[in-house]
């Protein structure tokens, strides 16, 4: 029997979601398979698994197994949920990509999508799951999307073998017919359950105009502009990413200072980092990487709080790359505004502080991405205020370039986002664009994110289930033919799949051939990381060579370990920081890169060290702050490294590799053996150099100075300018991938002799 706290059960009750119970219950049990649509904050996520395992779905034949596209919304409904039903988190429990608190004890499992879908592969029927719930459907994330095809065909699988596990499926929208309407996918009909929402009415306000450039300002000034002239109420502002939720808050806590002790200690160490940035390069010792003494006083603060430094440091990226011009810090009120980021990388503590009542007498201001949208409520907020764009990775089917776009959202989230503001009353939404502008240009719907990316990594795993036949499998969205087909070209060429095999099969004579998994493939499989990746890994096997392949794929696959400057600097003063910064990054890499074969790895070596550094120095903040590495991004890197050394040593019998802290840099044999196998992974990615154009010659021509002919792409392609070989500029190079910005540039590059 469950006993709940009075107050967490007083808070239970407020949830629309509650006085359907007997309801969703009722549809459950009756069916396979339901789905469950509510407006966000109607009490799905936290109350459905508590409806289930009050009803003894945990205690029969399995756990509660609850699906999150965000690791953010695994972890703190896990947290929420073990606290309104009063048990530990041995009983109500995570587990995303690194980690995890589950325990024999554990009944309700939260988890990322990419967790479940690596069980499917273990066990094929989740025998250890009495119920499957797909949470934040509406998100149409890949892995959930796969997901819900392979649960299509588990489910009654289980029912034939009399040990039943029944699928929900929940979203914020009322838009589910890809999944209700796709008789491939679900041959009866499911139920919906629709919960009502408290929501009250929400106002709207179109901009008159639509700024074309400049949202962050405009967004800046009614931020302003709400708290000085409008009634109490939480504002909630949605912009696109990390970068500008923290140029946000940095001008609003400016303009509407709120003097806490958090704050001042902030601001102490503010004035710490702008000193720490005019210091001269420290040496480094290249045998070991150890660097000379490190200012003992600053490291020790580093120690004191953690946390507000690392906000700090976050801050101070946007330092050079404010869009807001210094006219907007107008004077007038100083009423305390109590702003707070929020964005999925955001650690859990500080995340959490939205769900807490702001300080007395102080306004509540969250600037959030997108994650504010559906997966976390934020109590009491009144006004909602919307750039109306959201961040999107583009990518080209046939060349792979990928391209950040900010564009304009869809009309269905911006509709989510307006909703935030009447959960507790009332509320008011300011578009920060025209109404012509959300009728004619914003899309009814978002893209489901399968049909937005590559899929080679999708295929291998499928392949690896023995899903031979992509096409036929039950997707609620499939890919598209030229996408598969581009994946399977990628599997061969890297030996991960077999060349196509006509079928035998009398019935199956008429049917494509198909490619199957070939030993390596299902070695590679088990990495997870891009298959290209995994290749180097498993290759990596020789010549003692298996650490640093780990250690460069794990810092390849995580995002943005070096901080990057995108956008030029507004002030003068900033375009001395900017350009100090970026000189002495540029020293640091330059020594990172070495000499000989390790200078002819490049950025990969360059990666190389700063991960062996860093980790010799015991991955502090302080280190990463210097040497323009990402401290979040580098304890990611940490975690997946152990990770891949974990699995390495598992699938490669005799591997015996182990993490080592104080891993020496390569020599120049092994550096030179590594460009390899880097090559082997990449051998698609080649590019040439082309002549440099005489004197005389036209304007093609003119344009191919420094550029570089691909494999890929027709048009001339260029080395990054944050590159360490964009001097040097070497005939053939191998590079990552190309991201396509004001030109199209090569990323993550080495050069091949
Ligand atoms: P849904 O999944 O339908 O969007 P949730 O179950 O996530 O709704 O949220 C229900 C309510 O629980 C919301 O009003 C939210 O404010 C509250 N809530 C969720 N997580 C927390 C938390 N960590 N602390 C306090 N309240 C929370
Ligand atoms: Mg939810």
């Amino acid at each position: 029997p469950v006993q709940r706290l009075p107050e967490m059960q007083e808070s239970r009750l407020k949830l629309p979601i509650l006085s359907e119970e007997q309801s969703v219950m009722e549809t459950i049990n009756d069916n396979m398979v339901t789905i469950i649509c509510g407006e966000t904050g109607s009490g799905k996520t936290t109350q459905v698994p508590q409806f289930l395992y009050e009803a003894g779905y945990a205690h029969t034949n399995g756990i509660i197994a609850v699906t999150e596209p965000r690791r953010v919304a695994a972890i703190s409904m896990s947290n929420r949920v073990a606290k309104e039903l009063n048990l530990t988190e041995r009983e109500v429990s995570y587990q995303i990509r690194y980690e995890g608190n589950v325990t024999p004890d554990t009944k309700i499992k939260f988890m990322t999508d990419g967790v479940l879908l690596k069980e499917v592969q273990k066990d094929f029927l989740l025998t250890k799951y009495s119920v499957v719930i797909i949470d934040e459907a509406h998100e149409r994330s890949v892995y959930t999307d796969i997901l819900i095809g392979l649960l299509s065909r588990i489910v009654p699988l289980r029912n034939k073998q009399g040990n039943r596990l029944k699928l929900i499926i929940m979203s914020a929208t009322l838009r589910v017919e890809d999944f209700t309407e796709n008789r491939r996918l679900f041959r009866i009909e499911p139920p919906v359950v629709k919960v009502d929402s408290r929501q009250f009415p929400v106002t709207i306000h179109f901009n008159k105009r639509t700024p074309l450039e400049d949202y962050l300002g405009e967004a800046f000034k009614k931020v302003c502009k709400i708290h000085r002239t409008l009634p109490e109420g939480g504002i909630l502002v949605f912009v696109t990413g990390q970068q500008e939720v923290h140029t946000l808050c940095k001008k609003l806590r400016q303009t509407f200072p709120f003097e806490g002790k958090a704050e001042q200690k902030l601001k102490k160490s503010r004035r710490k980092k702008k000193e720490s940035k005019t210091e001269i390069l420290p040496k480094i010792n290249l045998d070991n990487y150890s660097i000379e003494p490190v200012d003992e006083e600053a490291e020790r603060e580093a120690d004191d709080s953690d946390q507000e430094i690392e906000d700090n440091f976050m801050e101070g990226d946007d330092d050079v790359t404010s869009q807001l011009g210094e006219d907007l810090q107008t004077g007038g009120t100083t009423e305390p505004l109590y702003v707070l980021p929020l964005y999925s990388l955001l650690s859990k503590d500080k995340q959490s502080k939205v769900f807490d009542p702001p300080p007395k007498g102080c306004r509540l201001c969250v600037v959030a991405t997108n994650v504010a949208e559906t997966s976390l409520t934020i109590p009491d907020i009144k006004y909602v205020v919307d750039t109306g764009k959201v961040k999107t990775k583009f990518y080209d089917k046939v060349t792979g370039v990928s391209t950040f776009k900010i564009t304009w959202t869809s009309k269905a989230s911006g509709n989510q986002r307006a909703g935030r503001a009447g959960r507790t009353g009332p509320g008011h939404c300011y578009r920060l664009y025209s109404s012509a502008v959300y009728n004619d240009d914003f899309e009814k719907f978002s893209l489901a994110e399968i049909i937005r990316r590559p899929v080679d990594d999708l295929v291998l795993q499928m392949k690896y289930m023995n899903i031979d036949r992509i096409v036929n499998f039950p997707f609620p969205t499939p890919p598209d033919d030229e996408q598969v087909k581009a994946a399977e070209t990628l599997l061969v060429s890297l030996g991960a799949l077999t060349e196509p095999i006509k079928s035998v099969r009398m019935k199956d004579l008429k049917k494509t051939p198909i490619t199957k998994i070939t030993p390596l493939g299902k070695v590679m499989a088990c990495f997870p990381v891009s298959p290209r990746y995994a290749k180097m890994l498993a290759l990596g096997h020789q010549h003692d060579l298996l650490s640093y392949v780990v250690a460069i794929v794990a810092g390849l696959s995580v995002q943005e370990v070096f901080v990057e400057m995108q956008k030029p600097p507004d002030t003068d003063q900033e375009q001395d920081d900017f350009r100090s910064q970026i000189q002495y990054m540029s020293q640091v890499k330059k020594l990172w890169a070495g000499t000989g074969h390790s200078m002819l790895l490049g950025d990969l070596m360059v990666l190389l060290k700063a991960i062996g550094s860093a980790e010799y120095q015991g991955c502090t903040i302080e280190f990463c702050q210097k040497h323009g590495l990402r401290y979040k991004a580098m304890k990611e890197v940490r975690k997946l490294r152990a990770q891949l050394t974990n699995t390495v040593n598992m699938v490669i019998p005799d591997a015996n590799i182990c993490l080592d802290p104080k891993l020496k840099p390569p020599s120049d044999i092994q550096a030179k053996l590594i460009r390899q196998i880097i090559l082997a992974g990449l051998a698609d990615h080649v590019a040439r150099r082309f002549p440099d154009p005489p004197p005389d010659a036209d304007e093609t021509l003119k344009k191919r100075k420094h550029a570089y002919q691909c494999t890929e792409l027709d048009e001339p392609v260029f080395i990054h300018p944050f590159s360490v070989l964009y001097k040097q500029k070497p005939e053939f190079i191998v590079y990552q991938h190309i991201e396509e910005t004001s030109k199209l540039y090569m990323k993550g590059i080495s050069a091949i002799e």
